[in-house]
């Protein structure tokens, strides 16, 4: 079961054993679901489950029904000697590291669609998407049954997705979202920015710098919305981006926002050759 001094659960058999025996001891639980390739934006969901509970299971597993065909399951980097060691580093309890036959033996079957907050955005954009994020959120809440489940704020949508899925499911877990972790150059920590050439990195923090002047832009003039996203898409294609969407959307439930009228975030994709980069940023009137 141990990998170095971090305790690893392959099987769902044994990450259940150990969650019951700290649940016995009345430890509260937190569970940091990842694909691996672990960064600092990782490891701040890490520390808002340590802050927040007793003990802590990460999870590693690249799943492939979240990606298309076409997408980067194959490619997608994959460091488990390394995750580990950042996790220990970090102070998780038990790293759950299930392979593909153990997540989907032969014979499953079973797909969660989450209605409403997964179209529109990278819902339109990467089809099956969140259906392939919420089947295996489901599976890994109801395999660990934590007291809270982490998730960052850099994939917001994804945030939403699965806020709205325990409460549809009444899986009893609070879902916490975690501020998005960036570079100093406000790019924000990603594991496929490890896809980026040397020039592609040096012109991937525009993302965040037109979502931050257009945030600016629209908290002093709410009425500017449709103005200041066609601006915003003009800045990143001229930067050498692809724009999959920029878009302003109300923080609570995604709704379309023709004007600033309350809490929202504008989110972006982008690609940046082969590397598709995805961001958001809290708008706020003023
Ligand atoms: P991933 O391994 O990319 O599936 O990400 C696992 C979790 O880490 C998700 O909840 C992500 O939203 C979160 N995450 C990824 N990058 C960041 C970041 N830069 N800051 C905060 N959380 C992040």
């Amino acid at each position: 079961m141990a990998t170095g001094d971090i305790a690893v659960a392959r099987s769902v058999d044994a990450l259940r054993q150990a969650v019951a025996s700290w649940r016995a001891r009345r430890e509260p639980v937190g569970l940091v679901p990842t694909m691996g390739a672990i960064h600092d934006g990782h490891l701040a969901l890490v520390r808002a489950a340590r802050a927040g509970c007793e003990r802590v299971v990460a999870s590693l597993f690249v799943n492939p029904k979240q990606f298309a065909p076409s997408e980067d399951f194959t490619a997608y980097p994959r460091s488990e000697a390394a995750d580990l060691a950042a996790f220990q580093r970090a102070g998780v309890d038990l790293v759950f590291i299930p392979d593909i036959a153990a997540m989907y033996p032969p014979g499953f079957a079973t797909a969660i669609a989450v209605g409403g907050i997964s179209e529109g955005l990278d819902g339109a954009f990467r089809p099956g998407h969140f259906a392939g994020v919420a089947t295996v959120v489901a599976k890994l809440l109801l395999q660990c049954l934590p007291d809270a489940a982490y998730f960052g704020e850099k994939d917001y949508q994804q945030l939403m997705v699965v806020r709205r899925l325990a409460r549809d499911l009444d899986i009893p877990v609070r879902i916490e979202g975690v501020a998005t972790v960036r570079e100093g150059d406000g790019l924000a920590l990603s594991s496929r920015n490890a896809y980026l050439t040397p020039a592609e990195r040096r012109i991937a923090p525009l993302l965040h710098r037109v979502l931050r002047d257009s945030a600016a832009a629209l908290s002093r003039h709410p009425d500017s919305v449709a103005a200041t996203l066609e601006r915003g898409i003009a800045q990143l294609r001229a930067g050498g981006f692809a724009v999959d969407y920029l878009e302003l959307r109300a923080a609570a439930d995604l709704a379309t926002m023709p004007r600033l009228s309350g809490p929202a975030r504008l989110l972006a994709a982008v690609h940046l050759g082969r590397t598709r980069l995805i961001d958001n940023i809290a708008v706020v009137p003023d």
